[in-house]
């Protein structure tokens, strides 16, 4: 369903590319030892290969490539049993090596589909170029002293995966889909933690406006987006800043753009023109990466279920609702809590799980998840534990307390953190 935007000389549609950044969660940096730990003091954890010290080799972290392959698993992705590392040239202070060590044309996971749920519950496949594997640069710190500026190199040489979508997203509420879906799937595999305020996961948003159904327009793309909401103003704004440069007769301009959060808008960084050429070529100092169908096999075994067969299976197995069941597997924790509470109201009772699983899905999401949320807890900071959550709906299920009762007894759980039993 297109939605397109009426502007004073008819309509428009909105055009969207992600390019999203994920840090690899793994111990050490991708061709170093180096510790990748949040907040550490800054230059604590720099080896001479992250500093580029002359003569120093990098060593590929084989943690860091089975992240990237469980990551193209996870999105149902190709995965490409050779990939290259390609040097990247640049000049910048916060990146000594004078280029960063990225893949190019030869990318380690390839096309794939992602499938988003929108709000009136309709379904959209988005496309997937690829998947990519590149280090971090440092970060130039320019709030350390008045006229000079400090540079960290703590994040020198991290793992980051690139996942670069297809121009195939049509509104803000799809972009943002989309993010949450790549971070739920991220998340599952465990190879990033999808916490965009430390800077794990960010978003370069490419925006483009065009006449129904004609060719792609120009593109705009605004760097480094670290909020979903800023996502979703950067997409708003653009589309507005465009259609106006168009319908008054101008052209778009092929640029990069930063967003400001202050005003919700963005402005030029530079245009296409001041733009790099990079000369890319393969990193001499790295064999191309290649490993085996078993490898990949065995990887594929080592993850969990995944978000979109939980929810098929909580929805066709258990009968919970189609809504409750995207809301627990947006987070695997959600969903592990309200498993582990089912299983265990299930042997409370000795009922059938099928019987149990609507009252147990609304208690979750209704009644704790709003507690949780008015005291800003996560669900992992539950005051209530899923055994004790468990024995306060066989309570109510054996008819032993009314649903009223449960109510106030839930609310004392909530302050005291004690079985049902003793509150009163
Ligand atoms: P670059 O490295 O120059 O940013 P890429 O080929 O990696 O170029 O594309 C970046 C992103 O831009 C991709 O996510 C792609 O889907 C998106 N994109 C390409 N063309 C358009 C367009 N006309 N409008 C919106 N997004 C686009
Ligand atoms: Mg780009």
């Amino acid at each position: 369903m297109a939605e397109y935007i009426q502007g004073a000389t008819g309509e428009w549609e909105v055009v969207i590319g992600l390019e999203i950044h994920a840090q690899v969660t793994s111990e050490a940096k991708l061709f170093s030892g180096s510790s990748t730990k949040f907040g550490s003091e800054p230059n604590t954890q720099v080896s001479f290969v992250c500093s580029a010290m002359p003569g120093m080799l990098p060593v590929i972290n084989e943690e860091c490539i089975r992240q990237a392959v469980r990551t193209g698993l996870a999105m149902g992705c190709k995965i490409n049993l050779r990939s290259v590392f390609d040097r990247k040239n640049y000049f910048y202070a916060d990146l000594p090596q004078g280029y960063q060590i990225s893949q190019f044309k030869d990318p380690i996971v390839g096309e794939g589909v992602i499938e988003i749920q929108l709000e009136d519950g309709t379904v959209k496949a988005i496309g997937v170029e690829r998947l990519h594997l590149e280090q971090d640069a440092g970060k130039s710190m320019h709030d350390q002293h008045p006229n000079q500026t400090y540079v960290d190199l703590n994040r020198s040489g991290v793992a980051l995966m690139e996942i670069v979508s297809m121009p195939d997203m049509r509104s803000a509420e799809e972009a943002g889909a989309y993010f949450r879906k790549i971070r739920t799937l991220v998340r599952y595999a465990g190879t990033c933690d999808g916490n965009m305020d430390q800077g794990s996961m960010r978003a370069d948003v490419n925006v483009s406006v065009r006449r129904p159904g004609a060719e792609l327009g120009i593109r705009s793309e605004t760097k480094n987006v670290n909020s979903i909401r800023f996502m979703m103003q950067v997409i708003e704004f653009e589309t507005r800043r465009q259609i106006d440069i168009l319908e008054d007769g101008g052209e778009v301009a092929q640029e990069t753009r930063q967003f400001d959060p202050a005003s919700g808008t963005t402005s030029s960084l530079r245009s296409k023109e001041e733009a790099h050429d990079y000369r890319y070529f393969p990193d001499p100092d790295l064999l191309p990466l290649e490993f085996s169908q078993d490898f990949v096999d065995n990887l594929a075994k080592s993850l969990p279920e995944l978000p979109d067969d939980k929810r098929e299976r909580l929805i066709s197995d258990l009968g919970v609702s189609d809504y409750n069941a995207g809301v627990l597997v947006a987070e695997k924790e959600n969903a592990d809590y309200f498993e582990d509470l089912l299983g265990e109201l299930a042997r409370n009772t000795g009922k059938d799980q099928t019987k149990l699983a609507t009252l147990a899905a609304n208690w979750v999401i209704v009644d704790l998840f709003g507690a949780l949320k008015k005291s800003g807890k996560s669900i992992t900071e539950s005051p209530i534990s899923t055994s004790y959550g468990a024995e306060l709906l066989a309570l109510q299920v054996g008819g032993v307390i009314s649903g009223r009762i449960a109510k106030d007894v839930f609310e004392n759980m909530l302050q005291s953190g004690k079985k049902p039993e003793q509150n009163d």
